[in-house]
């Protein structure tokens, strides 16, 4: 199994029809990036910049994170690279930091909103991302805006850095997409107003799932209602790429749900340009793929959005698998 699945680490994600999709992959730390290429990342897809800022006693200078981000950069050799600026907050503590107990801290002020309170974090984030733009192809992403002025705040706190550090004679890439993460039900109902001030959407399903169900990510007794195939998720699914299209922008998907094969022939039937998800199972998502008709998933997957509920998805898209493609 193991030689069999080796045989697609070079080859491209096209479905059987030629449908051409990325795989790509979510990495954590510096280690995961060589395991990315060793399952034939085409690209990474998420880099939780958490890490950096994790398991230490201070906040890492912007020195530190420019080789960090440069590291990746250079290893991945001009292949996409999406950094999500800092996701703090919510289950992610940083005990130095000293923020304020919250009683609900996944609605809290977790990531993009504590950015937006403490600049400075912010801006040394961001400097540390343009000085390392110029050694790949990077993509900067924000992670749980819930309204467009947030994406437009962030967006000008970034330009002004760049000027000041083109000002100050540093280099900066010309060509870096900005994305934003859409994983707040709001995000993805009004994608169409975010659309076109963004390059891509990257879908983050694990917190998208959880706000759109109210139930807890990590709480068991609730994990009956976790339901990624459930019509009113895939729905969302839908706007948001709808949303992009009309834009003629990319969506990917960085949540859980991208690498559950319960999941993919939907999420190809709907249009989805790029799966990121765990080194471990690109290889096996990408032979799936490979045995897929994309025009038959485009429709089995607009026949799913009107059935009665996830248990009704999940069997309708079994029988589809087992009858053929
Ligand atoms: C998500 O919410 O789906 C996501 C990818 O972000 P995280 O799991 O880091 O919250
Ligand atoms: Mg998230």
């Amino acid at each position: 199994r193991k030689a069999e699945l080796a045989a697609w680490v070079n080859k491209p994600s096209v479905s059987e029809d030629g449908h051409r999709v990325e795989l790509a992959a979510n990495i954590g730390n510096l280690e995961d990036v060589q395991k990315a290429l060793d399952n034939g990342a085409e690209g990474i897809g998420l880099f939780r910049t958490e890490f950096l800022y994790m398991g230490r006693a201070t906040l890492p200078t912007e020195e530190e994170q420019f080789q960090s981000y440069k590291y990746v950069l250079e290893k991945m050799e001009g292949k996409p690279v999406v950094i999500r600026t800092l996701d703090i907050g919510g289950d992610k503590e940083l005990p130095y930091m000293d923020l304020p107990k919250e009683s609900n801290p996944f609605l809290g002020q977790r990531a993009l909103r504590l950015c937006l309170a403490n600049e400075e974090l912010f801006r040394t984030q961001l400097r540390a991302l343009l000085r390392a733009s110029r050694f790949g192809n990077l993509k900067i992403m924000f992670p749980m805006i819930a309204v467009r002025e947030e994406l437009l705040e962030a967006k000008r706190i970034l330009e002004e850095e760049k000027q000041s550090l083109i000002q100050a004679g540093a280099e900066v890439s010309d060509s870096i997409e900005i994305g934003m993460m859409i994983e707040i039900p709001s995000a993805a109902i009004s994608a169409d107003l975010f659309a076109p001030h963004v390059d891509f959407f990257s879908i983050g399903t694990n917190d998208l799932i959880q706000y759109t169900m109210a139930a807890d990510r990590m709480n068991e007794t609730v994990s009956y209602l976790y339901q990624p195939s459930h019509p009113s998720i895939l729905r969302l699914i839908r706007m948001v790429i709808e949303a992009a299209r009309q834009e003629g922008k990319w969506v990917g998907m960085c949540g859980e749900m991208a690498g559950d094969p319960n999941a993919v022939p939907l999420l190809l039937g709907l249009g989805l340009h790029e799966f990121s998800m765990s080194a471990g199972t690109i290889l096996q998502t990408r032979e799936m793929i490979g045995n897929l008709s994309y025009a038959k998933w485009q429709s089995h997957a607009k026949h799913a959005l009107t059935l009665g509920g996830q248990r009704e998805v999940q069997s309708y898209a079994q029988e589809q698998l087992q009858g053929g493609k």
